[in-house]
C-alpha cells in the first residue's frame, strides 16, 4: 500500500512487510513513454532473428533464478510454492520456448492470392505497434505479465508495465530479470502504484493497452482508451462452469473440481465458480468433493527455518489477498445460506490463522438468483447444483454475463464434444481445466464480459502487431480497367469480365 512516495508490499499469509519500492510519480509517466518510444524505434529496426537472440539469455536467467522468484511470489501472494512454479514460472518459460520455435513463422510476411490480378502481388507484414502499456492483476503477478511482456517485445514493441499495487515486488523482479538478461532498460520500464498510475498510463497515449483485471476496471480502461482510439486487449473476470455428466469418471471429476475451485484459494480468473452435476451421479460426486476438500492443508506457503532461511511448507491452499476479498467471499456465503443454501464444508473465515485465510467451502441447494451463481467470487467457494439432464446443465452454464472458460466431464467422446460445442466460453476443456493457460501454444481470452482479444499462441503474438498490406505491381497493363478514360469499349469489357469472373 502507498505511504508517501513508498509502496509497501505485505504478505497476506502473515501480515509481514515483504518489501517496499518507490512509487512512480504520475507526471513522470509521459516522459517514460517518450523514452520507451525512442528505444522502440531502434529495437524495431533489428531483424526478428536478432531480437529472438535475446530469448535464450532470458530463459537462462529465469532458470537460474526460478526458486528465488517462486519464493518471492509465494511471499507476496500467499500461494503454495508449487503453484508459483507451475503457474508463474512454467508459463513464462513455455512462452519463451514457444516464441523461440514459432515467432518467425507467425510474424513472417504472408503472400495473398489476388485472383485475376496475376500481374500484381500483395504481401501482409506484421509490424510492431510501438509502445504497449501492460496493466496486470495480483493473482498471477509474475506469470501473466511475463508472457505478455515477452510476446510484446519479440513482436518489436517497447513496454511500460504497471503491476498491481498489491504485488509490486513480483512486477519489479520481472523487469529486473529482463535487465539481467541484457535488455536495454528503456524498452521495458516499471510503473508502480495503484489504479491512478494505470489511468495515467492509458491517458499518456501508448500504442496499445493490454489490461488484465476485473470487468469494472476493464470497462473504465476501455472508456479511457476510446478517447484516443487506443487498441486494447482485455483479459477480464469469469464465473466459469464445470459440467459433470453421468458417464464422467467421478474420481477424476472430483479431483478436478477440488483443484479447479481451490487452487490459488480460488483467486483464478478461470476457477471453477459453478458446478452442475447430473442427478444420477450427484450424491457420489458431491461426497467425493467434500471429502477431498476437507483434506486440503491450509496455511502460509513459506516459513523461516531456524537459520533464517525461507523454506517452502507443504500446504495446498493459501490465504486470500486481503480482508476486502475475504469479506466479499463471506458475504456471498451468508447470502447463500439466507436463501436456503447449505454449507457442506468450510463456510467461516479461519480465525485460528493470521492473515486472510478462508477455508475451502462447498455449497449446495443455493437458489439460482444468489450472487454465488452470478458474481465472480474470486475465493474458495464451490457451489454445486444438481441438474436433470446435460441440456439443463448447458442452459445454466451459458446463463452468465461471463464467458472465459468452461469444462465438461464425460467419458463418452461424442457427447462430450457435442456439449463442449454448445458452451459459450473462450476455452472449453473436456475432462480437464485451467492448465492450458500455461501452454503458450494455446490462445487465451474470453467472450461476453470476460474480455476482448487473445493473448498467447499465434493470435496473441499477432495482437502485438498491426498489419501493413503492401501491394506491388511491376507489369503495367496498357490501360488499367478501372482507370480513366471510361471509354465505351471499356464498359463492354467490364460487363463481360464481371460475368466471366463471378457468373459461375
Ligand atoms: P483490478 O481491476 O482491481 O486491477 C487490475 C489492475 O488495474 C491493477 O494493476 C490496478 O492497479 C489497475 N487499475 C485499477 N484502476 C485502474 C484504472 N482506472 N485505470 C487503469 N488501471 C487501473 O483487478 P485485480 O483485483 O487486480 O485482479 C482480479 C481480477 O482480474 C479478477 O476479476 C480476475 O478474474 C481478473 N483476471 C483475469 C484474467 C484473465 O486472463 N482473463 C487473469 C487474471 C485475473
Amino acid at each position: 500500500m502507498p505511504n508517501g512516495t513508498i509502496l509497501r508490499s505485505y504478505s497476506p499469509a502473515t501480515g509481514e512487510v515483504v518489501g517496499s519500492l518507490p512509487l512512480t510519480e504520475i507526471p513522470a509517466i509521459p516522459g517514460m513513454l517518450a523514452k520507451a518510444g525512442a528505444a522502440q524505434r531502434v529495437w524495431e529496426k533489428r531483424a526478428l532473428a536478432e531480437r529472438l537472440r535475446f530469448l535464450p539469455r532470458l530463459r537462462a536467467e529465469l532458470l537460474t533464478r526460478k526458486e528465488e522468484i517462486a519464493r518471492l511470489v509465494s511471499w507476496e501472494t500467499g500461494k503454495p510454492y508449487p503453484e508459483s512454479l507451475t503457474v508463474e514460472l512454467i508459463p513464462a518459460l513455455d512462452m519463451i520456448r514457444f516464441l523461440e520455435k514459432e515467432a518467425e513463422r507467425i510474424l513472417r510476411p504472408e503472400r495473398l492470392g489476388l485472383g485475376w490480378f496475376v500481374h500484381k502481388r500483395s504481401i501482409l507484414e506484421h509490424i510492431p505497434l510501438g509502445v504497449v502499456g501492460i496493466i496486470s492483476p495480483w493473482n498471477y503477478p509474475f506469470g501473466i505479465p511475463f508472457t505478455q511482456v515477452t510476446a510484446a517485445l519479440i513482436a518489436g514493441n517497447a513496454v511500460l508495465l504497471k503491476p498491481s499495487e498489491l504485488t509490486p515486488l513480483s512486477g519489479r523482479r520481472l523487469v529486473e530479470v529482463f535487465g539481467e538478461a541484457g535488455l536495454e532498460p528503456d524498452l521495458l520500464q516499471l510503473i508502480t502504484g495503484e489504479g491512478s498510475r494505470g489511468e495515467a498510463l492509458v491517458s499518456a497515449g501508448p500504442d496499445k493497452i493490454v489490461f488484465t483485471g476485473s470487468v469494472a476496471t476493464g470497462k473504465k480502461v476501455m472508456g479511457a482508451a476510446a478517447q484516443a482510439l487506443i487498441p486494447l486487449t482485455l483479459e477480464l473476470g469469469g464465473k466459469d462452469p464445470m459440467l459433470v455428466l453421468k458417464d464422467a469418471n467421478l474420481e477424476r471429476a472430483a479431483n478436478g473440481a477440488v483443484w479447479g475451485a481451490f487452487t490459488n484459494a480460488g483467486q483464478v480468473c478461470a476457477s471453477v465458480e459453478r458446478c452442475y452435476v447430473e442427478r444420477a451421479v450427484a450424491e457420489e460426486f458431491i461426497a467425493k468433493v467434500v471429502a477431498k476438500a476437507g483434506r486440503l492443508r491450509q496455511g502460509s506457503p513459506l516459513e523461516r527455518a531456524p537459520g533464517g532461511e525461507v523454506v517452502a511448507k507443504p500446504v495446498d491452499i493459501g490465504p486470500l489477498i486481503n480482508e476486502t476479498q475475504r469479506r466479499k467471499v463471506q458475504a456471498q456465503v451468508e447470502e447463500a445460506l439466507a436463501l436456503g443454501g447449505k454449507v457442506l464444508c468450510g463456510g467461516e473465515p479461519r480465525s485460528d490463522l493470521p492473515g486472510y485465510f478462508y477455508p475451502p467451502t462447498v455449497l449446495v441447494n443455493v437458489p439460482p438468483g444468489a450472487a454465488v451463481w452470478r458474481e465472480e467470487t474470486f475465493g474458495p467457494l464451490l457451489p454445486i447444483a444438481v441438474v436433470d439432464s446435460a441440456e439443463e446443465g448447458i442452459a445454466l452454464a451459458n446463463d452468465s454475463r461471463y464467458a472465459l472458460s468452461a469444462s465438461v466431464w464425460s467419458q463418452n467422446r461424442r457427447q462430450a464434444r457435442a456439449v463442449a460445442g454448445r458452451l459459450e466460453a473462450g476455452t472449453v476443456w473436456i475432462n480437464d481445466l485451467i492448465y492450458t493457460y500455461g501452454l503458450a501454444a494455446t490462445p487465451w481470452g474470453g467472450y461476453k464480459e470476460s474480455g476482448l482479444g487473445r493473448t498467447h499462441a499465434a493470435e496473441g503474438l499477432r495482437d502485438f502487431t498491426q498489419t501493413r498490406h503492401r501491394n506491388e505491381g511491376y507489369y503495367p497493363l496498357k490501360s488499367e480497367l478501372q482507370w480513366y478514360p471510361y471509354t465505351e469499349k471499356k464498359r463492354i469489357w467490364l460487363e463481360r469480365l464481371i460475368r466471366f469472373l463471378y457468373g459461375r
